[in-house]
């Protein structure tokens, strides 16, 4: 068994009197692919938010290869080998395709020419000839591709895929999840958030599911998608 990555442990967040997430307890070791399920609303983005720093208040402690995160601000943690894409991509719109995947590339101070490592990345999520492309010129499969360039470009331990596949076609998700595969096939830890199962059953080695803002299931998926609760969950019951 590798190394604890990522341990979370009794995390919770409340938005004015409303609790979103309720002392949720993860761990995640290294190069795992793990599968983050729930209905709306079951507080999947709020823990990745706390995860990543995000959300700078919340209840509970997480570290990252042992070193506590807690109070440390999003680009620190990204330092440390936390990557995130959000549900929403968020490229800057005036810079190009490869100036976007430049700045992390020049944040992370990886050696070598930032633009050589940045088109390097772009290479990976297929997008090198997209490369002088304005994010407005893309099309949705292209948005999720650049949004996963960026999360590469700090060469991150962990990635979290917050819905990356989320409004693609069939063969866009096999290409998202194929690109996700090799990622992890090269050492990057993966939590994949999402609502396609299709994708997530092929991808996860174990699921986690989230309800009302608990953990209620995790273990391996063939096991935790049997649960009478998991059903229920999703069936609304
Ligand atoms: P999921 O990603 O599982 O769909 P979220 O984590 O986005 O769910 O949301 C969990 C709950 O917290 C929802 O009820 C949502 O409305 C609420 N919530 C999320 N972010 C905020 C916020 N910034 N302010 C207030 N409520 C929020
Ligand atoms: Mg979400």
């Amino acid at each position: 068994m590798s190394e604890v990555l990522l341990r979370a442990e009794g995390v919770g967040k409340r938005f004015g009197g409303f609790t979103a997430l309720q002392a949720v307890d993860l761990e995640l070791r290294a190069g795992e692919r793990l599968g983050l399920i729930g209905p709306n609303g079951s507080g999947k983005s709020t823990f990745v938010n706390c995860i990543s720093g995000d959300f700078a208040a919340h209840d509970g402690r997480v570290t990252l290869g042992g070193q506590a995160l807690n109070g440390l601000k999003p680009h620190r943690r990204a330092r440390l080998g936390l990557a995130r894409t959000f549900q929403l991509p968020q490229p800057f719109a005036s810079l190009s395709v490869l100036e976007n995947v430049r700045v992390p590339v020049l944040f992370a101070s990886q050696p070598g020419s930032a633009t050589a490592r940045a088109m390097q990345c772009l290479e990976q999520v297929e997008m090198a000839g997209k490369a002088d492309c304005l994010p407005k010129e893309l099309t949705q499969v292209e948005l999720r591709r650049l949004e996963l360039a960026r999360a590469i470009a700090l060469d991150p331990k962990l990635l979290i895929a917050d819905e990356a596949m989320a409004g693609l076609s069939n063969a866009e998700v096999d290409q998202i999840l194929a690109l996700l595969f090799r990622l992890n096939a090269a050492g990057t830890a993966i939590i994949m958030i999402e609502h396609i199962m299709r994708a997530v059953t092929a991808f996860a080695e174990r699921l986690v599911v989230f309800v009302a803002g608990r953990k209620i299931a995790d273990g391996a998926p063939r096991e935790v998608l049997a649960l009478r609760e998991v059903e229920d969950a999703y069936l609304g019951r």
